[in-house]
């Protein structure tokens, strides 16, 4: 008989993929938790997306010519043969449910979910390829009120995170149809004339996206966008208008901002409003928060023209700018439970259970040699420690606290209730 030990290979996990688990989690989920109240603040409703959809919900309203679509979807035949693809972001299969689920009669909807997003990108720090977003919808709404509002609860949200130092709210406006057609078609010429020079990627957006030229991070490209035509040339009176009651809804609130004239969102369905919020502190991947108005998305998804404006932002971003900030530590414990004979067991069951029912966190130390549980106990510095243990037959309780606050006196009220 052989003596070799037949070894099973575990099975890795999916680069880009992530186990999030300790601070991290806890930063997670203080993002989440933070937006929740955040978002009920300015009566956002909850809603609850599939993670796949079929493939045209996503090619349709993002465009082939856009990375996400070209290169970052993870698409798939189901059993069925057909299509489908994991969510690379919300707005799309949000807007596709506003117009399958009969949402118009909500309208202006103002709507907001989290949850993960699948893009196959080269994972590196902060860049992932399931990742997680929070995001944020107002459908319906053709006034610059929905922006300002939106701009407000990023802004709000932002510093109830406390990650709001560093972090500055870039600011543009694409104007609306005319005035982005007049500069798409300015941008074209100016961009034809220099080709040769570009980076391969722009020469390819050029007749497709050349709005996206002006983001490019090459530096063969850089030369010549800073000198490109500049949207405000091409604004129609409509739309300076709009964009003023904009920012001036932004200095009424006091929420600071800054111009950014290249600022675009590659997109067709893109109008007026385009912003983004940035730090300096994540190296390369800077952008926390980013959205816009997208007035166009709707009727590329064979729905009625209908004016809608969102943004989304990175929890894992957002997590690491708020560990970085020393926010997100893990509370406290309220009450430990000493168990210092395990005749009491049931005792201290009850008792725990009371504490917990009472909104209190506790914990209960049961196992291991009972003389050293209450020693146990008392190192994880809990505000409350209760020794259990049974002298001549009665229960005794040894309750100890470093103050007399409001959970010493929850927990001797809770005690004084129970059965012995
Ligand atoms: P980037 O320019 O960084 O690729 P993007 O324009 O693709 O960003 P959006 O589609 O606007 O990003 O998504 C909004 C936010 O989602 C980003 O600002 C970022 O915080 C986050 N995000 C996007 N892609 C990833 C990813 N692969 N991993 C982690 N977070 C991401
Ligand atoms: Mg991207």
């Amino acid at each position: 008989m052989s003596t070799e030990k037949t070894s099973i290979q575990t099975p890795q996990a999916i680069r880009g993929t992530q186990d999030i688990f300790g601070p991290d989690a806890e930063a997670f989920a203080f993002v989440v938790e933070t937006f929740e109240r955040v978002r009920k603040l300015y009566r956002f409703r909850r809603v609850e997306m599939p993670v796949f959809e079929k493939t045209a919900v996503f090619s349709r309203s993002l465009g082939e010519t856009t990375d996400v679509v070209s290169k970052e979807m993870y698409s798939f035949e189901d059993r069925g043969g057909e299509s489908l693809t994991l969510r690379p972001e919300f707005t799309a299969g949000i807007a596709r449910a506003f117009i399958t689920d009969g949402w118009q009669q909500y309208a202006p909807l103002k709507v907001a979910t989290h949850g993960p997003l699948f893009r196959y990108e080269r994972p590196q720090k902060g860049r992932y390829r399931q990742f997680h977003q929070i995001d944020a919808e107002v459908i319906g709404a053709a006034e610059p009120q929905a922006d300002v509002e939106l701009l407000v609860m990023a802004d709000q949200l932002l510093k109830e995170l406390g990650i709001a130092d560093g972090v500055t709210l870039q600011l543009n406006t694409l104007g609306d149809g005319a005035s982005r057609d007049a500069w798409r078609a300015a941008l074209i010429e100016y961009f034809r004339a220099v080709k040769g020079d570009l980076s391969e990627d722009s020469q390819d957006r050029l007749e497709r996206n050349p709005l996206r030229i002006l983001d490019s991070k090459d530096p063969r490209d850089k030369p010549f966008t800073a000198n490109a035509p500049k949207i405000d040339d091409y604004l129609s009176d409509e739309a300076k208008d709009f964009f003023a009651k904009v920012t001036g809804g932004l200095d009424a609130a006091g929420v600071a901002w800054t111009r950014a004239p290249a600022l675009v969102r590659g997109l067709d369905y893109y109008r007026h409003t385009a912003f983004e919020f940035v730090t300096d502190r994540l190296g390369a991947q800077g952008t926390v928060l980013g959205g816009g108005r997208y007035d166009g998305l709707m009727e590329a998804l064979g729905g009625s023209p209908t004016p809608a404006v969102g943004w989304a932002a990175g929890i894992e971003r957002l997590a690491m700018l708020v560990q970085e900030a020393g926010n997100a530590l893990p509370d406290t414990l309220d009450v430990v439970v000493a168990l210092e004979d395990d005749a009491a067991l049931n005792f201290g069951i009850q008792a725990n259970t009371a504490i917990r029912a009472a909104g209190l966190s506790s914990e209960m130390i049961s196992t291991g040699s009972p003389r050293k549980r209450f020693d146990k106990a008392s190192k994880i510095g809990a505000k409350v420690l209760v020794g259990i243990s049974i002298r001549d037959g009665q229960t005794h309780l040894n309750i100890r606290s470093t103050s007399n606050a409001e959970e010493r006196l929850k927990v001797d009220d809770i005690f004084a209730n129970l059965k012995r």
